[in-house]
């Protein structure tokens, strides 16, 4: 270890900027994150200073650096582009015995500021001890999307819990009640902005630590149309502390794979007329699985509420009282309009977008055809494959020109992904003569046709 990490209070401290560019403009602003007094020496000041310094957040000086600028100083920093007035306050602060850093320079500072990822009161710094400032960016980037955005505000709840939490708890015990609690339904209410309910939870679980101890909870997951890229962060973080995972058919094996290894994994998976499990049983399932103390997630193709019958499996679990959150995905219409190169609106050719299930029932599909076959307005068709000719046929019925343009994506977003695009007149022949397989989205308007244009990336069929 070259250097000693440490977190400095400097809280209404006396501290020395030299320099007044962009640089030390960054630096300075750090600094009074942590509430230091600040002192800027520079002939002139970036424009970057210029709110500090309106709002007096700042003292700005405008001589040279001299000795004695550091008397009485708790920390100095040198940002200029002048080597000899860089060194000049190197020496003198380390001749004081005051911490002494200067941007870019390592040999010539006593200590070298982080890339941080603040979530205040909670801070994680990433230092490659100035060997490569660059890749401690990248690993701050990549721990940037693990650390949820709420966690400072979690910590801040656990430290106004704290005493209460030490008064009423052993240490072992204490110990694993702040576990439950950090990784349960009370840390995802505050995840989800609703700390005024997490706040009374925990009060409660105090009186009844059963509550913590022994609770499950269900999260209702959108994994999202198949590219494993396209999940949440919330998503994935779910998903990495399962204790078992409940999901469709429509979940691809990418995403599956990013299930926490030793979780367990429960297909009820959905064919059409052939269902794995009925929705009855998949939704007692559930309950079952949360009381017994299981972290539970139900993976869903694209998002729950979007004909992903989200709204009946929370029904029962609100019913039984079991904690549950609500995780949205890309749906298929986003995932896929997106991936082929089609927008959904388009000033010029359509200022609405409707999302319709072309499922069958008894063999035939009850839907308000007039709404749908509006000039400018694209439609966009979910399990529509097998009715594909009825829907066809009914739209140009109801007076959508023949030559409407229409588009099939099948397995949006994966690398098998296949765009077929023809019209209303052509699509049924071309499903039949393309051997086209489900999932496929079925999208119907003049948007189509910009895909001449728009489709800049494909994946390889
Ligand atoms: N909740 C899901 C939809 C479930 S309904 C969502 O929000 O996306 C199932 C239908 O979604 C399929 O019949 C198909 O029309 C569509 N679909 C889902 N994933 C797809 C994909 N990767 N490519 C094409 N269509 C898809």
């Amino acid at each position: 270890m070259n250097y000693l990490p440490i977190f400095l209070d400097i809280r209404d401290q006396p501290c020395l900027v030299v320099g007044g560019g962009e640089v030390a403009a960054r630096k300075c602003a750090m600094l009074l994150r942590a509430g230091a007094r600040v002192t800027v020496l520079a002939p002139s000041l970036n424009a970057a200073f210029s709110a500090d310094l309106a709002a007096a957040r700042i003292v700005h000086r405008a001589t040279e650096f001299r000795d004695e600028d550091l008397a009485g100083v708790a920390l100095a920093i040198a940002a200029t582009d002048d080597d000899a007035v860089n060194r000049a306050v190197a020496a003198g602060a380390r001749a004081r015995h005051i911490p002494v850093n200067v941007v870019d320079q390592p040999a010539l500072c006593s200590f070298i500021l982080p890339s941080i990822i603040e979530r205040a009161p909670l801070i994680v710094a990433v230092s490659s001890g100035g060997a490569s400032p660059v890749l401690a960016r990248l690993l701050r980037a990549r721990l940037e999307t693990l650390i949820p955005a709420g966690y400072g505000r979690l910590a801040a709840l656990a430290g106004a819990f704290r005493d209460q939490v030490k008064a009423r708890f052993e240490p072992a015990q204490r110990r694993r009640f702040w576990e439950r609690v950090l990784q349960g339904p009370i840390a995802e209410l505050v995840y989800g902005g609703r700390e005024g309910e997490a706040r009374k939870a925990l009060q409660e679980t105090l009186h009844d630590p059963r509550l913590v101890i022994s609770g499950g909870e269900v999260s209702l997951v959108g994994a999202g149309p198949g590219d494993p890229d396209l999940l949440t962060f919330r998503a994935l973080r779910l998903m990495q502390r399962a204790d078992v995972v409940v999901y469709d058919r429509l979940v691809s094996q990418p995403v599956l794979d990013l299930v926490r290894r030793d979780a367990e994994r429960i297909y009820a998976g959905k064919e059409r007329a052939k269902h794995a499990l009925p929705q009855e049983d998949i939704n007692h399932l559930l309950i079952r699985l949360a009381k017994e103390g299981k972290r539970v997630v139900r993976l869903k193709g694209g998002d729950p509420f979007i004909f992903g019958r989200g709204g009946e499996e929370l029904d029962t679990l609100a019913a039984e009282g079991v904690p549950f959150q609500v995780v949205p995905g890309i749906t298929a219409a986003s995932g896929c309009a997106a991936y082929a190169g089609i927008p959904l609106t388009h000033r010029d050719c359509a200022q609405s977008v409707v999302f319709i299930t072309g499922h069958l029932q008894d063999g035939s599909m009850n839907l308000n055809w007039p709404a749908l076959a509006q000039p400018r307005q694209t439609i966009v068709f979910y399990m529509g494959l097998i009715g594909v000719d009825i829907l066809c046929r009914e739209l140009i019925a109801h007076g959508l020109p023949a030559a409407t343009p229409a588009a099939l994506i099948q397995q949006g977003t994966m690398p098998e992904q296949r765009v077929l695009a023809g019209d209303l007149e052509t699509l049924p022949r071309i499903v039949r003569e393309g051997g086209v397989k489900a999932p496929t989205l079925i999208i119907i308007g003049e948007v189509v046709k910009l895909r001449d244009r728009l489709k800049w990336f494909e994946p390889a069929a």
